[in-house]
């Protein structure tokens, strides 16, 4: 069985130190691939360098909402500077969050930032990852002005309900589930999958974020850091609310996600 972790941040801090013993890990659970995303200035070296040493690593550089205050004024022409010197990276973390994590963080500052980065990857014809917590209209109204994106939007720790899927579809949009996944209402959850495409299936860890539910978790007094190989545990509880049998939903979202990273100058393309 053949996985693709399609959102993480190994470069976080918290993790890097242990990054090679968990890429280790998760390749040993059949992970083949990592979108490790930066999320500001301060980690896009960090980010490339462990694209040049990991082959199982794609590089994704962006500037995530929550961290727009500390940019520096040339943040945007630093940012395309990355991408003319790594060709095989994807553009993310960015995105839009009206969410209580977002409090304090001014909004019409966040839409500063995320358009002219939807408009880069759009330009540079590269998949994005999105960032959007309680702020579905403004992303779908963005998307509609500056989409379609056929090289595809990620739609990581997808949140929003089934209402939001098919416009999102239409304009190119991935939807990618994580642990974050396994904390929303059943209904709701079971809802939101019958309205995704079979073709725009994702699965992540957003390790070290989005520890999956489980027994242990919820007892834990202490958050844990979530780890890559803890997809298997994504992939076990989207397989169990679809009715899929999980290899099948593995094999389904591993295709998708090749297919999707499958960009000109992409790792995966050199790869073939
Ligand atoms: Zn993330």
């Amino acid at each position: 069985m053949k996985l693709f972790d399609a959102h993480c941040h190994l470069q976080d801090k918290r993790v890097i130190d242990k990054a090679p013993e968990l890429i280790a890990a998760a390749l040993a659970v059949g992970v083949t691939n990592f979108a490790v995303n930066g999320t500001s200035e301060k980690d896009w070296d960090l980010v490339k360098e462990m694209g040049e040493m990991y082959p199982s690593v794609i590089p994704c550089f962006g500037l995530h909402p929550w961290f727009i205050a500390d940019r520096s004024p040339h943040w945007l022409n630093t940012l395309r500077k990355f991408f003319e010197t790594t060709p095989t990276a994807a553009v993310g973390e960015i995105g839009l969050d009206k969410s209580p994590l977002a409090a304090g963080i001014d909004y019409s500052d966040q839409l500063v930032v995320f358009r002219p980065q939807l408009e880069l990857a759009k330009e540079l014809n590269k998949p994005v990852a999105v960032h959007c917590i309680d702020a579905f209209d403004d992303l779908l109204e963005i998307m509609r002005s500056v989409g379609p994106f056929p090289a595809g939007v990620i739609l990581h720790s997808f949140n929003g309900t089934a209402e939001v899927v098919p416009e999102l579809a239409e304009l190119g949009a991935y939807f990618s589930l994580s642990g974050w996944f396994t904390y929303i209402d059943e209904k709701i959850a079971k809802n939101t999958l019958k309205s995704i495409p079979c073709d725009r299936l994702l699965l992540e860890t957003d390790s070290p974020d989005a520890l999956p539910k489980s027994d242990e978790s919820s007892s834990d007094p202490e958050p844990t850091l979530n780890d890559p190989a803890n997809i298997v545990a994504v992939l076990e509880y989207v397989a169990n609310m679809s009715s899929m049998k999980k290899e099948d939903l593995a094999e389904l979202t591993y295709g998708n996600t090749v297919r999707l990273f499958s960009y000109p100058g992409s790792k995966l393309l050199e790869a073939q």
